[in-house]
C-alpha cells in the first residue's frame, strides 16, 4: 500500500504512519519529494486498509497496489481453472452452452425445451423455479416442484441443470433435488451471507455480474465463495446498466477478456438478459464467444409468446438451433468448439 501524505506533513505525522505500518508487522520505505512525502507498506498489505490511514491526520489517501482479491486471482493460480460439471466442462477450449426458459412453467413445457435445447446441441439445461422479480405481483417461480420439474426434463437427455438460488435456506432443498449447477443472479451478486453459503458446498456456482457493480466488486464476490472452499465458480456477464435506455442493459464484452486476466476462472456470458430482446441474441452471444467467452446462457422457450416471464427475449427453437450453427463457426474461428451434445438416442430419428 501507498500512504500519500498532505504537503508539508510534518515528520510526526509521517512517523505515526510509519509505526502502523510497522504495527502490522510490514516494513516501511519512505519517499521524500520536493512537495509530497510518500510511505510505502512493504510485505502482505492485505492485512492494511486504506480507510484506517486516510483517517489519520496529515494523510491525504492510501492506495492498495495488489488486487484485494487473492484465491480467484491470476498471481494465485497462473493456470486457467476449468469448471466440471458431471463430465461437461465450461473453460478450455469448448464453448459450453446453457440454454432453457426463463422460468420453469409445466412438465409439458420443460419437456419441449429440453427437446428443443438439445437437439440444438447445447449440453446444459437452464430454468428458474425462484425467480427474482421486480413486482411481488408476477410470477415468483415453481419452487421446490420447479426444481424437480427441471430434473426431470433435463433427464431426458441426460443435460445438468443451472439454476437459480435466492435463499440460504433453500440450499439443502437444491442439493437435495441434485441440483448440478448454483446460479447466483445479479440482484444477489452481494448477498454475502448467500456467497459463503454457496462457498461451503461441493456444488459449481455460476456467479452472475451485479448489474452496477464493478469488475473488483463482482471478483469479491467470487472471492467470498473461493473463501469458503468452494473453487468450482464460473463468472457470468449478463449486462450492466448505464444511461443507456435503448435496451435492458449493455452487455459488457471489455469484461471478458478484462476478467479473464485478471483471473484464472472461467467467464460465460448470457446475452438474453443483456439486450433484452430475442432479435439481439445472436448478435450478442457471436460477440461474446469472439471475444472469448467460454460458455454462454441463453434463454429457449418451445413458444416464447406464451414464456410466463421475459417472453421478449427468448429464442423459440428453430433461432436456437440456427444460432448453434453459427456459434460452432465463431468458436471454430477463435481456435475453439462448441462442446459436443451428449451421446443421446432420444435425439435419434424414430
Ligand atoms: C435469470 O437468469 O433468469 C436471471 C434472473 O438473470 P439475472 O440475475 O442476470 O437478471
Ligand atoms: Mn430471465
Amino acid at each position: 500500500m501507498i500512504v500519500v501524505m498532505e504537503a508539508g506533513a510534518s515528520p510526526e505525522v509521517i512517523e505515526a504512519v510509519e509505526a502502523r505500518i510497522r504495527a502490522a508487522g510490514l516494513g516501511v520505505h519512505v519517499s521524500r519529494g520536493v512537495e509530497r512525502t510518500l510511505v510505502g507498506a512493504i510485505g502482505d498489505e492485505r492485512v492494511l486498509e486504506p480507510e484506517n490511514f486516510e483517517s489519520m491526520p496529515g494523510v491525504e489517501r492510501a492506495m492498495h497496489i495488489v488486487k484485494p482479491y487473492k484465491l480467484v486471482s491470476r498471481e494465485w493460480h497462473p493456470g486457467r481453472t476449468v469448471v466440471d460439471v458431471g463430465g461437461a466442462a465450461i473453460g478450455g477450449d469448448v464453448v459450453q452452452v446453457i440454454a432453457g426458459p426463463c422460468s420453469v412453467e409445466t412438465d409439458e413445457q420443460m419437456a419441449a425445451a429440453a427437446d428443443a435445447v438439445a437437439r440444438g446441441g447445447a449440453r446444459m439445461m437452464r430454468g428458474g423455479a425462484f425467480k427474482p422479480r421486480t413486482s411481488p405481483y408476477e410470477f415468483q417461480g415453481k419452487g421446490i416442484e420447479g426444481l424437480r420439474m427441471l430434473k426431470r426434463a433435463a433427464a431426458r437427455h441426460r443435460l445438468p441443470v443451472v439454476t437459480e438460488l435466492m435463499d440460504v435456506r433453500t440450499l439443502d432443498a437444491f442439493l437435495a433435488e441434485g441440483v448440478d449447477v448454483i446460479q447466483i443472479g445479479t440482484r444477489n451478486m452481494q448477498n454475502f451471507d448467500l456467497l459463503r453459503a454457496v462457498g461451503r458446498v461441493d456444488v459449481p456456482v455460476v456467479l452472475k455480474r451485479g448489474m452496477s457493480a464493478t469488475i473488483s466488486e463482482w471478483l469479491m464476490a467470487a472471492e467470498y465463495v473461493a473463501a469458503g472452499g468452494n473453487h468450482r465458480i464460473v463468472m457470468c456477464e449478463r449486462g450492466i446498466r448505464t444511461h443507456e435506455t435503448a435496451y435492458r442493459n449493455v452487455l459488457d464484452v471489455t469484461a471478458i477478456p478484462f476478467v479473464k486476466r485478471e483471473s484464472h476462472l472461467p467467464v460465460i456470458v448470457d446475452p438474453s438478459h443483456a439486450g433484452g430482446k430475442a432479435w439481439m441474441v445472436g448478435a450478442l452471444a457471436c460477440a461474446a464467444v469472439a471475444a472469448g467467452a467460454d460458455g454462454l446462457l441463453i434463454e429457449v422457450h418451445p413458444c416464447p409468446r406464451e414464456a410466463w416471464c421475459d417472453a421478449d427475449q427468448a429464442l423459440a427453437p428453430d433461432e436456437f438451433a440456427s444460432l448453434m450453427v453459427r456459434l460452432a463457426a465463431v468458436a471454430g474461428a477463435t481456435g475453439r468448439f462448441l462442446a459436443p451434445a451428449p451421446d443421446d438416442r432420444s435425439l435419434a430419428p424414430a
